[in-house]
């Protein structure tokens, strides 16, 4: 998936303003600088209708009420506040990120009460985070070292402004030459990666974790593709070696879709290349983008 969306200084909603992005301004003392306490959602604008919007919005006010973050407008507010940020940019396709933050508090420690939430959203022309031809090929990963923190910690429902752990990850294959990191729990099963959910597919069935992730929403669309498709589809526990033997594996995710993992470990996957699943169900995600028959008009 391209942008061919123009380029503009990007227009975008800071605590109840429109502004430009050289104006864009938050307090260096929010507790989302100090501590990364805010949550966030990310999703996708694709010719002029934001996909899924209900299902993100939903996700973050959920992520909100989890960690007691009172989001200063209502979810139908948001909305329209989030259609007109892509509408004032003039994009067909676009990146959106919304972010709530704890706000400012009383005195710069960690108390998160007496905060007053912030809220800051933007659009730009849409970013994938697969890029130089790896979406059409496939990408090359590596099992981190690291562990993903676990439910007992955090729960990994919560779209939080702490990302520290996936970015450690992340870094870590890149500095092996790999593209991204699979995360295991603390037992060692596969959960997912920085920023996308797993499959494999084994004999014609569709496999995906069902504990330690964050809920992803394209992850649901692959499984009601997979229905569509009649492609049995289950939940399960995985391991590296699941991977390292599967017929085909593939990410999810709002930046960048549905994409092939050909490599894990220095293992071939498969074929070594994307394959027949796999590009079904991304041929049939693509569709559904531009069919714009589960997104909210922009226009
Ligand atoms: N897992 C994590 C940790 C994520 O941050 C994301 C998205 O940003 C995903 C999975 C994929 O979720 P979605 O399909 O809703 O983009």
């Amino acid at each position: 998936m391209k942008s061919t969306d123009p380029v503009q200084e990007p227009i975008l909603y800071v605590n109840g303003a429109f502004v430009p992005r050289s104006d864009a301004k938050i307090s260096v003392f929010d507790h989302v600088i100090l501590y990364g306490d805010g949550v966030y959602d990310t999703m996708c604008a694709w010719n002029h209708a934001i996909f899924k919007l209900d299902e993100h919005i939903d996700r973050l006010y959920e992520s909100a009420h989890a960690v007691k973050l009172n989001i200063p407008v209502s979810k139908e507010e948001l909305k329209a506040i989030v259609i007109e940020t892509v509408r004032r940019n003039h994009l067909a396709n676009a990146y959106v990120k919304v972010v709530a933050t704890r706000g400012v508090g009383a005195q710069p420690l960690m108390s998160p009460y007496d905060c007053k939430p912030g809220l800051i959203i933007f659009a730009v022309p849409y970013v994938s985070l697969v890029s130089g031809g790896h979406e059409e090929t496939g990408i090359k990963m590596i099992v981190s070292s690291l562990r993903r923190i676990p439910n007992e910690c955090i729960s990994t429902k919560i779209k939080s402004c702490n990302y520290l752990n996936h970015i450690l990850m992340r870094l870590e294959a890149n500095e092996a030459g790999a593209d991204d990191a699979i995360e295991l729990d603390l037992e060692g099963y596969v959960c997912e990666a920085p920023g996308y959910n797993v499959f494999i597919v084994k004999n014609g069935e569709i496999y995906t974790p069902s504990d330690n992730i964050l809920v992803g929403i394209t992850r649901q669309t692959v499984l009601e593709l997979a229905a569509m498709l009649q492609l049995p589809a289950k939940e399960a526990r995985i391991q590296p070696f699941d991977l390292y033997n599967a017929d085909e594996v593939f990410l999810s995710s709002t930046a960048g879709g549905i994409f092939a993992v050909v490599e894990l470990d220095g293992r071939r996957i498969g074929e070594g290349r994307p394959g027949a699943i796999t590009t079904r169900i991304r041929e049939r995600y693509v569709s559904l983008l531009e069919g714009r028959t589960h997104s909210r008009l922009v226009e």
